[in-house]
């Protein structure tokens, strides 16, 4: 679980652009948020790292211009509806600490609308709630992973070469085997400067450069027991 810190909360704009990003419908947001629009607002998102929950992403069709069928499956899984109502409890608790609370800080505590028949605050609630207002945040990784040659779903090898097509890598978040505890911003940077190095390392290195090239003529994959190929 991580907590992510936010100096404010859907209704901090009046409901102008979070709610969307949110996908909060006016009914909604009107409801829950009107009340405290504008006002000073702080917000603890419980995000869960591990979710047990799986989707799916289907063609639509042969053609590749129809954008595909994607099912998020999100929540389907007991678990993670369990990690995230703890998740909760533990960004309330947050919120009662000394520190915050010389500060004035208190929970707003509006019913959400589809779960204002339970009794609030219990874990029923938050079971409830959590499967009305949640969202994913933008780490979208691991849909071109490396792994080894035997892997069936690897799709580049260990130097981010794409199995298969001569001369192409792939460096950017798609290539994590599973995503990483956290934010992706700095370990996507750290696999653009290991992919830069290992560009370099080929074009600069005249052995490597020869061996990879005697690789393609003679058509031999990576992993594949190799013939006796010496780069003179
Ligand atoms: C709204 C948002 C907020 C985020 N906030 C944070 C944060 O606070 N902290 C954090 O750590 N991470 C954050 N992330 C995640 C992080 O920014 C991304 O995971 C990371 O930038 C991914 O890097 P990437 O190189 O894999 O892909 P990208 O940064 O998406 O780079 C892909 C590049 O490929 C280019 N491209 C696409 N198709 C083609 C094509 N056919 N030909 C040529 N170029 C093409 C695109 O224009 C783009 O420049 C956030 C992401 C989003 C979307």
């Amino acid at each position: 679980m991580e907590f992510m810190a936010t100096s404010t909360s859907a209704s901090a704009d009046g409901g102008t652009q979070v709610k969307k990003a949110h996908g909060l419908s006016d009914e909604f947001y009107n409801e829950v948020f009107s009340e405290i629009n504008y006002k000073d607002t702080f917000g603890i998102f419980p995000m869960m790292l591990r979710p047990k929950s799986r989707g799916e992403i289907k063609l639509r069709s042969n053609n590749p211009f129809d954008y595909p069928l994607l099912y998020h499956g999100y929540l389907t899984d007991p678990h993670d509806v369990w990690v995230l109502r703890e998740g909760v409890k533990a960004a309330i608790a947050y919120g009662e600490t000394q520190a915050l609370k010389k500060f004035g800080s208190r929970f707003y505590a509006k019913p959400l609308p589809n779960c204002k028949h339970l009794p609030p605050l219990t874990d029923e609630y938050w079971d409830c709630a959590v499967r009305q207002y949640t969202l994913s945040i933008y780490h979208y990784s691991c849909t071109a992973k490396m792994g080894p040659a035997t892997d069936p779903y690897a799709v580049v090898d260990p130097q981010l070469r794409v199995y298969g097509v001569a001369g192409l890598r792939v460096i950017d978040a798609s290539i994590m085997p599973k995503i990483t505890n956290g934010n992706l911003n700095a370990p996507v940077i750290m696999i653009g400067e290991k992919g830069a190095d290992l560009v370099k390392y080929y074009w600069l290195t005249p052995s490597t450069r020869k061996k990879r090239d005697l690789r393609v003529q003679f058509n031999v994959k990576l992993g594949d027991k190799c013939p006796n190929i010496t780069a003179s």
